[in-house]
């Protein structure tokens, strides 16, 4: 089974936008309506009728519940150093809608446009731009022709898929035609909330503009579709590899059950665990945020009952890159001898002479 342009237009056309559309789908507290009227001018609002059909009707802990609707903690956040942009990447702009952390790569902002917007979300700032993404595509593309070293472009927004697709090949092809860029990789979100957008049609069109790599976002178990794993299967299909960047949230995924759960579901519809991110210090979000010492326990949980490939790393990203939150296997050094701690527990004694 495939799905078709209709079944994509269908959730464009009847996007869940006010809450009269969202009580088709969920009972409606007191607590969200009024977080309704204080934070619209904050953040926008709206999902798809796909991933709204995946919230509890009743249960206002659903982690797609969490993720979507607004709250009223957002308002009540006094975390002392949370800011509207905490990656610096205004700064970090050379050119509009281009960001640039390492000399080899960029992030390229094609799209200011998300189908279902996250709360958690560390691009917020990025809404409230004047200009459409649209208008800076050239100096973009102009900025990465003339910079030789970049061999690596990231289209990300918003979500560049909800570009029409003659935009988004237009953008791919302009690429492909400077010789320095090895790799695209595209950031979405659309397999988790809006699966239908990936037919043969966009799929036959990525696979002309190869090396392409897709990186998705799934943040919980739940998010793991029939519709996801008939998306998954078309771009795969088109040898486009997929890799999931988790978000970890407090409520929603900050157990070593769900962590599992989560990327053992990731692997049975052929998506690779890549990164878990550390919630980032974004204003109004300081109820989903994870003590770090908490998530790095949670990692090193994960080791030894699930597949290797399946545990994804543990990152926080800073205005000066990524930085690894790992945990130390190394105990200490006894002579020729390493002492390393196992899942099970038990000290290993490695033979490792030092000369
Ligand atoms: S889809 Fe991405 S850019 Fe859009 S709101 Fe969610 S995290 Fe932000």
């Amino acid at each position: 089974m495939h799905f078709t342009q209709k079944d994509y237009q269908k959730q464009i056309d009847e996007r869940v936008v006010t809450l009269e559309q969202l009580k088709q789908f969920i009972d409606i507290t007191d607590d969200t309506k009024a977080a309704f009227t204080k934070l619209r001018k904050l953040f926008k609002w709206g999902t798809t009728p796909y991933y709204a059909s995946l919230m509890d009707k009743e249960d206002t802990a659903c982690p797609v519940r969490l993720q979507t609707l607004p709250s009223v903690w957002e308002a009540q956040d006094c975390t002392p150093c949370a800011s509207s942009d905490p990656l610096m990447e205004t700064e970090n702009s050379p050119v509009e809608n281009i960001v640039q952390v390492y000399n080899d790569r960029v992030a390229f902002c094609i799209s200011d446009a998300c189908a279902s917007f996250c709360r958690f979300c560390f691009r917020k700032y990025y809404f409230n731009k004047k200009k459409s993404a649209r208008e800076t595509f050239d100096k973009g593309l102009e900025y990465i022709r003339s910079n030789k070293e970049i061999r690596d472009v990231l289209l990300t927004g918003g979500d560049p898929f909800l570009l029409d697709d003659e935009t988004l090949e237009t953008v791919l092809r302009r690429l492909r035609e400077i010789k320095h860029v090895q790799i695209i990789r595209i950031g979405t979100r659309l397999l988790c909330t809006l699966p239908q957008r990936f037919n043969a049609k966009i799929a036959g069109m990525l696979e002309k503009y190869h090396p392409i790599y897709i990186n998705v976002q799934f943040n919980h178990p739940k998010e793991i579709t029939n519709e996801v794993r008939i998306a998954a299967s078309t771009l795969l299909k088109a040898g486009i590899p997929l890799q999931n960047q988790s978000v970890l949230l407090k409520g929603i995924n900050d157990s070593v059950k769900v962590m599992k759960h989560l990327v053992e579901k990731l692997l049975s519809v052929r998506i690779i665990p890549y990164y878990v991110f550390q919630c980032q210090l974004v204003a109004g979000t300081t109820h989903f945020r994870v003590k770090i010492e908490d998530g790095i326990d949670i990692m090193r949980r994960l080791r030894g009952i699930t597949t290797g490939f399946a545990i994804p790393q543990y990152v926080l990203d800073t205005p000066y890159g990524k930085v690894p939150l790992s945990y130390n296997r190394f105990v200490t050094r006894k002579g020729d001898y390493v002492l390393l701690e196992t899942y099970k527990n038990k000290i290993w004694h490695e033979f490792n002479p030092l000369g």
